[in-house]
């Protein structure tokens, strides 16, 4: 018989709602137990104070899985989000607390922007909850964008940003994230520069040895593939959610931090 080589993924996981240790351990268990899916190995988990979303959140306990499987990327996310269902995952309001989060990080070397489904998964450069656990079991593997290993990504983004760019849609943005973010404490310490991506997408000038952390808003990075001058591909970019809004920006600030 032909031995196939099946693609690797990386998922993410996540609770902070419920038991959250018994949702982690059933879906798990409902990988292992996929006929589709084999090889699966965790880490341990660890507990992080939630970042971004709705205050008053309970502590996440995270996790990851690395697998195996022939199911394509989008029939894996049906198959992740049925299990999130099942542990009565709801989700009326974003980034809300969770009783299971189930996200595919990086799938072989594919890249997938597709309406439903972005891989790599781009805000898992610059969440440590994310990459501490995939480098207990995925150190060396590659993120296709970049050409960094997860553990490349992990020690960088333990290195404190000490300049950010935050590159937002539109001139209109721009003024209002300026005048809103720049009184915040989340950029007391650090050089903090808004570019609108369309008008300028000509970095400034940041002296050699500042680590840089640029933030790209969602809209942003649309725009930005078709400006060759922003690199949307640097391992130091970091893509917020769907809204451009100050906190998702100070969130992805905070997260680099
Ligand atoms: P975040 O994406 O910032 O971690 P979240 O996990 O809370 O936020 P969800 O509400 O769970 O976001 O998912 C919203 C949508 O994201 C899903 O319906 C899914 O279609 C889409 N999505 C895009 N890329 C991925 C991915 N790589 N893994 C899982 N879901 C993804
Ligand atoms: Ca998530
Ligand atoms: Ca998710």
């Amino acid at each position: 018989m032909q031995h196939l080589v099946m693609p690797a993924v990386l998922i993410s996981i996540g609770s902070n709602l419920g038991n959250r240790q018994s949702s982690i351990d059933y879906a798990i268990a409902q990988l292992r137990a996929h006929s589709h899916i084999q090889n699966v190995v965790v880490p341990s988990l660890h507990e992080s104070e939630s970042i971004g979303g709705p205050d008053g959140q309970g502590i996440f306990l995270n996790g990851a899985a690395l697998l195996d499987t022939t199911l394509p990327a989008n029939e894996l996310l049906v198959v992740l989000q049925q299990i999130e269902n099942e542990a009565n995952r709801t989700r009326e309001i974003h980034w809300a607390a969770r009783t299971l989060d189930l996200d595919i990080a990086l799938y072989d070397n594919q890249i997938i922007d597709s309406e439903s489904l972005t891989i790599p998964h781009p805000r898992m450069v610059s969440r440590k909850f994310v990459l501490q656990p995939a480098v207990e079991i995925a150190a060396n593997m590659l993120n296709p964008q970049s050409g960094w290993t997860l553990e490349d990504h992990l020690l960088h983004l333990k290195q404190a940003a000490q300049a950010y760019i935050v590159f937002v849609a539109s001139e209109d943005e721009k003024l209002q994230l300026e005048q809103a973010i720049s009184s915040h404490p989340a950029t007391e310490n650090c050089k903090l520069t808004v570019a609108a991506a369309q008008a300028n997408s000509v970095l400034p000038e940041i002296p050699g040895s500042t680590r840089l952390a640029m933030i790209v808003s969602l809209q942003a990075r649309r725009l930005c593939s078709s400006i060759t001058d922003v690199p949307c591909s640097l391992p130091w970019i970091y893509v917020t959610n769907s809204e451009t809004s100050v906190d998702e920006i100070v969130a992805a600030i905070q997260a680099s931090q």
